[in-house]
């Protein structure tokens, strides 16, 4: 055997082994029935054609691997911003192990959620009796201040609702009379990840703002939306405002649960937005939102309670972050100091150093509306050239606002507006008109290897490489770090592809 106590080999050494490659060869002669290799290669030849690609963009009742997620893991990832809650997901059990493994395999941290449990017989007569048990047994098992409830489809698809489910519960003891337990509807079968992050955002701040009463002020609430990069950004966020001498409250900040420390304590709950934060925040005179596309609902309702809103399309680069910093100092009447005007020259001054090489290159896009948004922004800040962006959770009214902003760019000319497309769309779109860089989630890796387009991850998720999310891409700075990785992945390509200009300095 290849494999003993004294010779462990890694699983990519392992399978290499003389035995292990017969027995993989005889699994193939013997049981799969396996197309000959010439018909796959010509075939998978076929599937990078223009006439494939026909095919594959008029296709509508199937999606291939989109680029999003389903609407409780953005209601997971809301509740995760706020101080000691416990996410509870009225449904299969199935359903949030995916939520939680999702969540941890991108932060490599712990993520707590925990489901009703709903199996067969709940599917015919109903979940009241999974919401009773599963929030009793919540209550008591984890110690929260708050269970934030959410749905999978099942719990939509036979009509539960949350709202008298969760009074029958209090009636039966299961939680306090006072206990808080916000709630969404999340039906996984329409929308994304970020209408459940939305949906779950509005359903706390319900729970404690409606019907409160309200004493005008002069704070100021941030909402970071769905973000991958949320444990640096909101780090980052609360930098720079910290240095306009701004205080605000950031409604939802999940950056310490998802960045807790190993010194021999498990944290089932680390920092977040405290009840008397969010109770306090309803006087607040403005909440401004970091991601539009996240907040919809939410800022819809903070305008009901009296607030003003404004939202942004992620801000990062030097046109988002000055949009945002200018927003707030128009709101609190706070200058932007001269710290800030230095991060911003720094930042300019590294993009002019790098022309040469960030010139002219063309790039394809994916994600969430609003990452896409600003990346393609910063791209063309930089002077490089968006030629694909896709958004499987974009609709009509984001493919106006891209081609809007393309169109404010001569950098724009060329680009393509994908909404409502998959990955596998984006791979026949690779395949007829490539780019010469990819930026994405991990998903893209298959993107990458396939269409020999070089992938840079800069979105969630990102399950292959380990602690992106703990540097800002937020601002001044976090462009940096947005500027340094796209530019390290151009001097590897550079330097991969170079028989006669392999040099020491670029
Ligand atoms: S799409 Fe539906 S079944 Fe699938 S994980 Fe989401 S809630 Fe569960």
């Amino acid at each position: 055997m290849p494999q003993s106590a004294e010779k462990v080999l890694d699983h990519k050494d392992l399978f290499k082994e003389p035995e292990y490659q017969a027995m993989l060869e005889k699994k193939r002669a013997t049981y799969e029935n396996a197309t000959p290799a010439e018909t796959v290669a010509e075939t998978a030849d076929w599937t990078k054609s223009w006439d494939y690609r026909e095919k594959n963009l008029a296709r509508s009742c199937v999606t291939i691997n989109p680029a999003k997620a389903c609407q409780p893991l953005g209601a997971v990832f809301a509740a995760a911003g706020y101080d000691s809650t416990m996410s509870f997901v009225h449904g299969s059990q199935g359903c949030v192990a995916y939520y939680r493994s999702h969540l941890a395999r991108h932060f490599k941290e712990p993520s707590s959620a925990v489901s009703s449990s709903m199996t067969e017989d709940a599917a015919v007569f109903g979940g009241l009796n999974n919401m009773v048990e599963g929030l009793a047994n919540t209550y008591a098992l984890y110690s929260p201040k708050m269970i934030a409830v959410s749905t999978t489809c099942m719990a939509e698809v036979i009509g539960d609702d949350l709202n008298s489910f969760i009074i029958k519960s209090k009636e039966k003891e299961s939680v306090p009379a006072d206990f808080p337990v916000p709630f969404a509807h999340t039906p996984a079968f329409v929308g994304s990840h970020v209408d459940g992050y939305d949906n779950m955002q509005k359903g706390i701040l319900s729970n404690f703002w409606k019907d409160a009463p309200r004493t005008a002020g002069e704070g100021l609430n941030i909402i970071p939306g769905f973000d991958g990069y949320c444990v640096g950004n909101v780090r980052e966020m609360k930098r720079m405002l910290g240095l306009m001498g701004v205080e605000a409250t950031v409604l939802g900040d999940a950056s310490d649960v998802y960045d807790t420390p190993s010194d021999g304590e498990y944290r089932m709950y680390a920092g977040g937005t405290t009840q008397e934060e969010i109770k306090e925040a309803l006087n607040a005179k403005a909440t401004l939102s970091l991601q539009e596309y996240c907040t919809r609902r939410t800022l819809a309702f903070c305008e009901e309670v009296g607030q003003e809103t404004a939202s942004f399309h992620y801000p990062m680069g030097v046109k988002a972050t000055d949009e945002f910093l200018m927003k707030v100092s128009d709101l609190t009447g706070k200058e932007i100091p001269e710290a800030l005007r230095l991060e911003r020259g720094r930042l300019i001054d590294a993009m002019a150093d790098s022309q040469a090489y960030l010139h002219g290159k063309t790039y394809a896009i994916f994600g969430d509306p609003d990452f896409v948004y600003a990346m393609a922004r910063f791209v063309m800040e930089m002077g490089g050239e968006p030629k694909h962006c896709l958004a499987t959770n974009g609709g009509k009214d984001w493919e106006v606002q891209m081609k809007e902003l393309l169109a404010s760019s001569p950098f724009g000319e060329g680009c393509q507006v994908w909404a409502g497309k998959d990955l596998w769309h984006l791979r026949s779109i690779l395949a007829t008109e490539p780019a010469d860089l990819l930026i994405g989630s991990s998903y893209g890796k298959y993107l990458e290897r396939d269409c020999n387009v070089p992938l840079i991850r800069l979105t969630f998720p990102i399950f292959d490489r380990h602690h992106h999310h703990r540097f800002p891409t937020f601002g001044y700075q976090g462009a940096i770090q947005v500027l340094v990785k796209i530019l390290d992945k151009i001097f590897d390509k550079l330097d991969d592809e170079s028989d006669i200009s392999f040099d020491l300095t670029r």
